[in-house]
């Protein structure tokens, strides 16, 4: 079965962790969501740490 649940699409902007959802906007910043089927965020990315790193640098 197919998974309804979508993702804010500005989440690496917007929030520090992905935001998930069942509606088609995000209900933090009102932003779309994309459908996380094609998951642009893995919870045990390896990498995730890295690109953190990568934004806190560059504030
Ligand atoms: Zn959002």
């Amino acid at each position: 079965m197919k998974s309804d649940i979508r993702v804010c699409s500005a989440w690496r902007e917007a929030h520090d962790s992905p935001v998930y959802t069942l509606s088609g906007t995000c209900p933090d910043c009102g932003a779309e969501t994309a459908n996380s089927a094609p998951a642009p965020f893995d919870p045990n990315d390896p990498y995730g740490e890295y690109r953190r790193a990568l934004k806190r640098r560059r504030r």
